[in-house]
């Protein structure tokens, strides 16, 4: 088969140049790619003008239903992947990392889009900030999409997971995508991509494919662009001093190689929980993907006293791991992903041999099941030791990407953190052991060198993702050598497509911008009152002023025995005199907060469902008795939530009868919107 590429809303054939993409198990041709005569320029012109342009159009919450039907319309047709995946070297489970992982990567995106970011077309971030005396000029960041085009060039190891967790943060800031998916395993790649085009889910332009060569699409790219590159260092040198990019200053994000390291603990030795998670979880990640992880451990470092049992256990249990085809349900290791990977992987190995000694795995001398290690690109497990990692400097910057580790042993916490420093930065660290202090030194010790650590123990492990499994809430990335410590994960993820802009302006302009309302901006008086109106006819910066009401010693007395809180501030003249805060008796703040309620709620049925928090509560002022106190209650801003209903968030602000603010906060409600109250009014007809 040639695979076509999918450029500017159609499918693309190269007429010459193709590639044979031969099957790791035994070397068949199972596709063949090129991308020759791709007219670079027309991709990054649709993306920009057709594709940018539809997904700007749509709220955060719209493009995080759109991740959402995309990962249900994927997951419905995953069987035939799954077949294909084998062809990559990959057994069921390593296709379940890949393809059930990355189509998850899309729900998690969806779901997170949903509720951390609003249904808006831009965020904002941070609060507001005032930058004058009489509070007429205010700041605010922004976060906007940027116009251009994500260019997406992936290593080869995670085929579908490598494409879906970039893709999604950059749909869901709205921006368009080129995916480049590496040469070796792109007919995979191609075959999801193919069920993205054919669900019509998203918009024209808003996601293209190469299949083959980026011939000279780097020089079509400029400063609204963003390339997030994995791969090797040398490319990512390669890429990102191409001239045209640093001349743009495109955004340029990498994930490199990355030497992981995990940690046994101090005191974690033979007989605990820990020792025997250490190892399970060394062998597991030097055999899942046959060890083509960016996450992979690559440096397993125990105490010294500990190294002799450690070397046992690890070569113990990689003597139970069976190699060959993944198509065999006895195999729990397949294959590199080409031959031509396998021979790259050997010469790092040799490398590393040259300063380390091989306790496990003989390249020239080991069986295959169900496959002939000669066509194939079949490796045993690779276990290498040296008992003087501080003396040598193979393991600590050659990544063998495949089925290689290199095991180390420390003499103390001290020199553990020297041996993960020489990594030089890396995208995780996993540490085992139960002990607090040591737990805390070793994280705080090697944090500065990693994206993200991992502690796992006796408690935690059952749940817990193990060493190498990124999570899309969390950071995947890595300082230094891993790629610059660029954040990835999360929203702060989506953020990385779009542009953060200081808006300075006066507070009326700020809150007709931002859509919301902050103090200083200009109130609407509302004709009827906020209770009695719909999510949707509620304006943003309605307010009413209530009535006033005094407080009493009474009021006070009553609170006190009604709920009893009898807090010396409330009951006590003489202790409530000697506080630094007060000058005699204080109403509860409490109190305060039930009697604003009582002032400003209209209580009969309608709009308003439920009242459900309070957040930013401050109490400025202490309220004595005798102090009459009343309410202003803004309309701050709104958020969609289901067809029915969507939170409304008020500013209250509470006065005494000097006018001076004594408490505020932010309070949240749930409101009906039009269709909600009128299927409710039915309900009760
Ligand atoms: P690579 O050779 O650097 O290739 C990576 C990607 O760059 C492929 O899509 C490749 O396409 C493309 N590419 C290569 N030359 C290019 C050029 N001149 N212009 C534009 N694109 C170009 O890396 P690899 O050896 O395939 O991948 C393995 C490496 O990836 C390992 O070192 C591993 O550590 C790293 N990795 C890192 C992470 C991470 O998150 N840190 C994750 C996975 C892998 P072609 O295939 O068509 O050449």
């Amino acid at each position: 088969m040639i695979l076509p590429s999918y450029a500017a809303g159609r499918w693309y054939e190269a007429p010459t140049g193709q590639i044979a993409l031969p099957s790791a198990i035994d070397g068949h041709t199972v596709a063949s790619a090129s991308s020759a005569g791709l007219n670079f320029a027309e991709l990054t012109d649709f993306a920009r003008s057709t594709g940018g342009r539809a997904l700007r159009k749509l709220t955060f919450h719209e493009r995080a239903a759109l991740l959402r039907a995309l990962a249900v319309y994927l997951n419905d047709r995953r069987e035939p992947l799954y077949e294909l995946s084998y062809d990559t070297g990959a057994t069921k489970r390593d296709s379940m990392i890949d393809i059930d992982g990355g189509i998850g990567t899309l729900f998690a995106y969806s779901s997170k889009g949903r509720r951390e970011l609003p249904d808006e077309r831009f965020v904002l971030d941070g609060a507001q900030e005032g930058l004058s005396k009489r509070g007429t000029f205010v700041g605010q960041h922004i976060l906007t999409p940027l116009r251009g085009v994500a260019v997406h060039i992936n290593a080869y190891n995670f085929p579908c997971w490598g494409m879906l967790e970039k893709f999604a943060p950059a749909i869901l800031a709205g921006m368009p995508v080129i995916v480049k998916p590496a040469s070796a395993t792109s007919y995979l790649t191609h075959a999801m991509f193919a069920l993205i085009v054919e669900s019509g889910i998203l918009p024209p332009g808003a996601a293209q494919l190469i299949v083959g060569s980026t011939g000279n699409l780097l020089d079509h790219l400029d400063g609204q662009d963003v390339i997030s590159f994995t791969g090797s260092l040398e490319t990512s040198l390669m890429l990102h001093s191409h001239p045209n990019v640093a001349r743009q200053a495109t955004r340029f994000v990498a994930e490199r190689d990355s030497l992981n390291a995990a940690i046994l603990g101090p005191e974690a030795g033979p007989g605990t929980p820990e020792f025997d998670l250490f190892i399970k979880e060394v062998v597991r990640e030097m055999t899942a993907k046959a060890g083509q992880k960016c996450t992979a451990i690559r440096r397993a470092i125990v105490p010294r006293a500990f190294y002799d049992a450690a070397a046992s256990a690890l070569v113990e249990k990689l003597g139970a791991v069976v190699v060959g085809n993944p198509r065999s349900e006895a195999v729990t290791m397949g294959a590199l992903a080409t031959r031509s990977q396998r021979a790259a992987v050997l010469e790092n190995v040799a490398l590393l041999e040259a300063q380390t000694e091989r306790l496990f795995g003989d390249p020239e001398h080991y069986t295959t099941l169900d496959a002939d290690a000669a066509t194939g690109a079949f490796l045993p497990p690779i276990l290498l030791a040296t008992e003087l990692p501080l003396s040598v400097t193979a393991p600590h910057e050659i990544e063998a990407f495949g089925p290689v580790s290199t095991l180390m042993p420390y003499d103390s916490v001290e020199d553990a953190i020297e041996i993960v420093r020489r990594g030089a930065g890396s995208l995780v660290a996993s540490v085992f052991t139960y002990d607090d202090d040591a737990a805390t030194e070793l994280i705080l010790g090697i944090s500065a060198f990693h994206g993200r650590i991992i502690a796992i123990d006796r408690d935690d492990a059952r749940e817990s993702t193990g060493h190498g499994s990124p999570l899309p809430g969390l950071t995947h990335g890595g300082p230094g050598r891993a790629g610059g410590g660029e954040e990835l994960g999360g929203v702060r993820g989506v953020f990385h497509y779009m542009q953060r802009t200081a808006i300075q302006a006066s507070p009326a302009r700020m809150a007709a911008l931002t859509k919301t309302w902050t103090a200083g901006a200009p109130e609407r008086p509302a004709a009827v009152h906020p209770f009695r109106q719909t999510f949707e006819e509620l304006q943003i910066g309605e307010t009413i002023h209530s009535e006033p009401r005094t407080i009493t010693l009474a009021d006070i007395e009553h609170f006190a025995e009604f709920t009893g809180d009898k807090f010396y501030a409330h009951m006590d003249e003489a202790a409530a005199r000697a506080n630094p805060f007060f000058e005699g008796r204080v109403a509860h703040g409490y109190l305060i907060l039930a009697f604003a309620a009582g002032l400003f709620v209209d209580p009969a049925p309608g709009p308003v469902l439920a009242n459900y928090g309070l957040e930013r509560l401050r109490f400025i002022k202490p309220v004595a008795p005798g102090d009459t106190i009343a309410v202003r209650l803004t309309v701050r801003s709104k958020s969609a939530r289901q067809p029915d209903y969507g939170e409304v968030r008020w500013d209250v602000a509470i006065t005494n009868q000097s006018d001076e603010i004594v408490a505020t906060y932010e309070l949240l409600t749930m409101n009906a919107t039009t269709a909600g109250a009128t299927a409710a009014l039915t309900k009760v007809g």
